[in-house]
């Protein structure tokens, strides 16, 4: 055979051969012709340098993935270590004082709320902020829940307010914080638009929220009473995130 094409041949083969993916009769003249061609020894040799450097490289980037990543489980493992003792000491004073236990119940639901959005913070790479939104909407139930059942029914102070107010402004304001997140998760919106239909949101929340407690009447939401308060730094808020929103979304169309 011509031996410039037994070169080329030989060096289309070579990746191949080095990967390990040639049959044994290829693998056998390949070995055969190395030993007696410089040029193509020497594009094989390359070939296994450059090899050897990308699994190096992809060997330090597991390394300090692997880093990373135990790094921020130390993190989390310190502060459920922590939320630990704070429980624990609570226990001891509560037992001490009381005889019974109260307030290790609000600092340990606390804590395990805490714990629990850190670990979704930390750990979680799909859909973070919906996780996040999750952790937050059941912790503040649960903690909320808790503070009303300690205080009202173990203690025998405060009055029961959970109902009237504690639930509704709750989740008046989750549905502020979870409506962006949800536009942002699902629908793709630019950060600036879901800024914007946040501070639309909390205007909506003010208002709500002064019904609920009852320092407005609907007649005075209607009137925007204390619009100063309650809307204008939102409203100045909705337009500029609204301008940054739109000049993005131009840039990316183009
Ligand atoms: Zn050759």
């Amino acid at each position: 055979m011509d031996r410039e094409l037994a070169c080329e041949i030989i060096k289309d083969l070579l990746p191949l051969y080095v990967d390990g993916m040639a049959s044994d009769v290829s693998k056998k003249s390949i070995e055969q012709h190395l030993k007696h061609c410089e040029d193509c020894s020497e594009v094989y040799n390359n070939m296994v340098f450059n090899l050897e450097m990308e699994e190096q490289l992809s060997e330090v980037q597991d390394v300090k993935r692997f880093l990373k990543k135990t790094k921020r489980m130390y993190f989390f493992y310190g502060l459920c270590g922590l939320s630990f003792i704070s429980i624990l000491v609570c226990m001891i004073v509560d037992l001490a004082l009381n005889n019974g236990i109260t307030w290790s119940l609000i600092v340990g639901s606390s804590c395990l709320f805490a714990d629990a959005f850190l670990y979704v913070i930390l750990d979680c790479k799909k859909n973070k902020g919906c996780m996040a939104m999750a952790v937050l909407s059941i912790g503040t139930f649960v903690l909320l829940s808790v503070i009303q059942i300690t205080r009202y029914y173990l203690m025998d102070t405060g009055t029961c307010w959970i109902f009237r107010y504690g639930f509704p402004i709750l989740l008046l304001w989750l549905g502020v914080l979870w409506f962006p997140v949800l536009c942002r998760t699902f629908l793709k919106w630019n950060i600036w638009d879901c800024i914007s239909l946040f501070m639309l949101l909390v205007i909506i929340g003010n208002y709500v929220t002064k019904l609920i407690i009852g320092d407005y009447v609907w007649n005075d939401v209607l009137h925007m009473r204390g619009f100063v308060s309650n809307a204008l730094g939102e409203v100045i808020g909705i337009i500029l995130f609204g301008i940054i929103g739109r000049v993005k979304n131009g840039y990316n169309n183009v």
